[in-house]
């Protein structure tokens, strides 16, 4: 099926490609090193067989520009970290190369003390050296570890992974195009200890130590280098441009011969595009997927000798592409151009896409024929390579299935439900707006709710015990009856009922015992959903998602949490939530149709959960929690766009939150966040009360909404979920008390951080325990 084609195409290059192997290889690997269960050789021997395969695999496919130091073992900006040096002073370093357990150390702490809070996030803590902190990579879900630097920082060469791995693939026949972070991204991604302490400020000391890698590769042989400049596609001011200007000017002066593919991906160039078009290198990848109309402008302006890598096939999402359609726009393009200043590409790295389509054997057959994972991907980048340079005869079979895939998805009624436009189309703005304004409807609810002050409540889940995990295990393996499952978690979550009516919580949650992810959970009783079995992702290190593929038109054929509702309402008399996942964080943890306006498949999510909201409210419930973790990540690269995002995500929550009568509370909840410059947006998303996360920063990410005057209920979190450590009751009062300085007693709840799944029953009862202790002490204050 493979056939190479040594001649006639236009180079491909893959940029980048997944590192956890097909089955998850690296994460065994690295889960049984750190368990202390296999050696460091063993470890590094897994990850060059993963790496074999890869090039291998890029090979039989026909990728002309095969990367190599795409690898990691965890993270490639904290391999770069490592490499030039930047090891913070507490992890022990003491020059030369650096060791495996500093390495590990940067990633998760010297203790391995790692917990990851409800949305799979991982957090860091205790004692031992904290791991370095970690954040999202651009607008992706892989997250990176953030390089510290500290005044007076230097740099120098502290690794030769680079080197080894391209003299690695020399060594097994293959010859590789290295690719590294570039140096602008990588120190703007990275934070000062100092406030005073501008990261590119560091620039010139930084420049030398890529010199000597570039030098050491060009010795090796290496005629291209890849660097990644993914910094090019976001807000830059003009220190950071002259900042690129400065560093690819230092490499062309030093190293006059070496050719430079500089990417910039995940979205446009912008105002950038210039300050690129003019920077001295042989080559610019250009994300065309993301901003298809920068193709115009590049063939008017980029010079002749300009080699242009053409980032067409998606490297963000695991759609198929129109091959037939693609080669419309590009051959004309590459006719002009001519084939050896052209090169086809994904618009990204493929880091972010499943590795093989293949092996999934339980697709939907149309839905199947309608994807690409990264294999899938390479070879159509061959397709088009090689139509591009021999005409489209050589391949047409390849192109006709291409093309008729696209036709079938266009019309299939697996994907277009006429329902549901028709229901889109008839939203009106009265569906966005309770019909009182806040004030009003709290003063309905309080009638209604007759709740303490301080009511205390938590953020829906309890602990996900190693029982729980057994009995969802048994019954996927068929050992356990839906009935014997069924009851099991009945049990368990009338325990947990049981329990928090005799803490004297005030408002009660059922415990999310049935629910395997929160997005999954929805996606599985949703149409329009499809769900893969090896579809992993990195998300961080050795944690990998498997997001929910998007695929049709939304719709919930029945409800899908009501019975859990009701049956947990009968165990108590204190009012229970139901517990619901919002639209924007649907939306934004899975890999979503790229035949629609996100907008537009947001809106019908939120149509879909507001049939759900309303129904819960028709069977008693008397608040129903809408969870927006993941607003802020959805956020876009650049300002200019961030209002269009918030605009249509709010009225995503507004529709999905507003079928109810103004004496049901609505109840959201927001993770660990930055509110200040979305505030406006939160605030107008208008729900009755808002929990999000605060302990941690002693009540300080409470001031967004209080310098906003937020006129909301809105419960700070008192309790840091990410820890095992239990809070005293002293310490709870304390930030209750901030929080009282900062807000009217009548808008505080008492409630923890986060969702409880990922803690322990053994801290959970204690720390609850002592929160409700710290609601009664403040109640007593007044
Ligand atoms: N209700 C969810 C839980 O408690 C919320 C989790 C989240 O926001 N990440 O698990
Ligand atoms: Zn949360």
């Amino acid at each position: 099926m493979n056939f190479p084609y040594s001649a006639g195409t236009v180079p491909v290059s893959t940029l980048g490609t997944p590192r956890i192997g097909p089955r998850r290889e690296l994460k065994s690997a690295l889960e049984t090193y750190w368990a202390g269960k296999s050696d460091a050789p063993a470890l590094l021997e897994a990850a060059a067989r993963l790496r074999a395969a890869n090039w291998a695999r890029q090979k039989s496919l026909g990728v002309s520009n095969i990367p190599s130091n795409d690898f990691s073992l965890y993270d490639h900006v904290l391999d770069t970290a490592v490499m030039v040096g930047a090891i913070p002073p507490a992890y022990g370093w003491s020059g030369g190369p650096v060791p495996l357990d500093i390495y590990f150390a940067m990633a998760r702490g010297s203790q391995s003390a790692e917990t990851t809070c409800a949305h799979g996030h991982a957090h860091p803590h205790g004692s031992g050296v904290p791991a370095l902190e970690m954040t999202k990579w651009f607008d992706t879900n892989y997250h990176y570890m953030v390089p510290e630097f500290s005044p007076g920082q230097r740099f120098s060469l502290t690794s030769t992974k680079p080197m080894d791995e391209y003299r690695e693939a020399k060594a097994l026949g293959y010859e590789t195009r290295p690719v590294l972070l570039g140096p602008v991204t990588f120190l703007k991604l990275g934070k000062a200890t100092e406030p005073g302490l501008d990261p590119l400020s560091l620039l010139g000391d930084l420049l030398p130590v890529y010199v000597e890698v570039l030098r050491r590769l060009s010795a090796h042989g290496a005629e291209w280098v890849q660097i990644d400049e993914p910094c090019l596609v976001t807000d830059l001011d003009e220190a950071a441009r002259a900042a690129l200007r400065e560093a690819y000017g230092f490499f062309a002066h030093a190293l006059p011969k070496l050719k430079i593919m500089l990417t910039a991906y995940f979205g446009r160039l912008g105002d950038t595009l210039d300050t690129a078009l003019a920077l001295p290198v042989a080559g610019l990848h250009l994300d065309l997927v993301r901003a298809p109309e920068q193709l115009r402008e590049v063939a008017d302006k980029a010079r002749a000798g300009l080699v242009l890598s053409l980032g067409v096939i998606d490297g963000r999402n695991v759609w198929r592409a129109n091959l037939p359609g693609l080669l419309d726009t590009l051959e004309p393009f590459v006719r002009k151009r001519g084939t050896d200043h052209v090169e086809i590409a994904p618009s990204c790295s493929l880091l972010h896409v499943p590795i093989d389509l293949e092996q999934e054997t339980g697709l939907d057959p149309d839905v199947k024929s309608w994807l690409a994972f990264a294999v899938q991907k390479m070879d159509e980048l061959v397709t088009l390579g090689t139509a591009l340079a021999g005409g489209r005869e050589v391949v047409l079979g390849k192109l006709m299935e291409s093309g008729a895939a696209a036709e079938a998805r266009r019309v299939s009624p697996k994907v277009h439900d006429g329902r549901v436009a028709a229901r889109l189309a008839a939203v009106t703005p009265d569906m966005t707006r309770r019909s009182r304004p806040f004030a009003a409807r709290a003063e309905l609810q309080r009638g209604r709710l007759r709740l303490p002050l301080f009511p205390t409540t938590t953020i829906g889940s309890f602990p996900q015990t190693p029982e729980v995990r057994k009995a969802r295990a048994a019954l996927g393996k068929g050992e356990l009856s839906d009935a014997g499952y069924d009851a099991f978690l009945k049990e368990e979550t009338a325990r947990t009922l049981r329990w928090q009516e005799e803490i004297g919580l005030d408002v009660l949650v059922h415990g999310e015992f049935e629910r395997n992810d929160m997005v999954q959970y929805f996606g599985e009783q949703l149409c329009g959903f499809a769900f893969t079995r090896h579809g992993w992702v990195q998300s961080y290190g050795s944690r990998y998602v498997r997001p929910p593929i998007l695929f049709g038109d939304v719709a919930r054929p029945a409800p899908m949490t009501v019975e859990w509702w009701r049956f947990a309402q009968s165990c108590t008399d204190k009012p229970v939530k139901g517990m619901l996942t919002g639209p924007v964080t649907i939306l934004n943890w899975s890999f979503v149709r790229d035949d629609l306006p996100r907008s537009t498949v947001s809106r019908q999510i939120a149509l879909a959960i507001r049939d759900e909201v309303t129904d819960l409210e028709a069977a008693g419930a008397k608040m129903i929690q809408i969870d927006e973790a993941a607003i802020r990540e959805g956020l876009p690269l650049r300002r200019a766009d961030w209002d269009a995002y918030l605009d249509w995500a709010v009225a995503s929550f507004r529709l999905c939150a507003s079928g109810v009568r103004d004496e049901t509370q609505i109840h959201t909840h927001m993770c660990y966040s930055e509110f200040n410059d979305i505030i406006a947006a939160i605030a107008a998303m208008d729900a009755d009360v808002i929990s999000i996360e605060t302990s941690r920063s002693k009540m300080e990410l409470l001031d967004a909404f209080v310098d906003y005057r937020y006129p909301n209920e809105i419960g700070p979190g008192v309790y840091d979920i990410h820890s095992p450590r239990v809070p005293a009751v002293e310490e709870m009062v304390e930030l209750l008390e901030r929080a009282t300085q900062r807000l009217a007693a009548a808008q505080i709840w008492v409630n923890p951080d986060c969702g409880l799944k990922t803690r322990q029953w053994a801290e959970v009862r204690p720390a609850l325990i002592n929160m409700v202790a710290a609601a009664h002490r403040l109640r007593g204050h007044l």
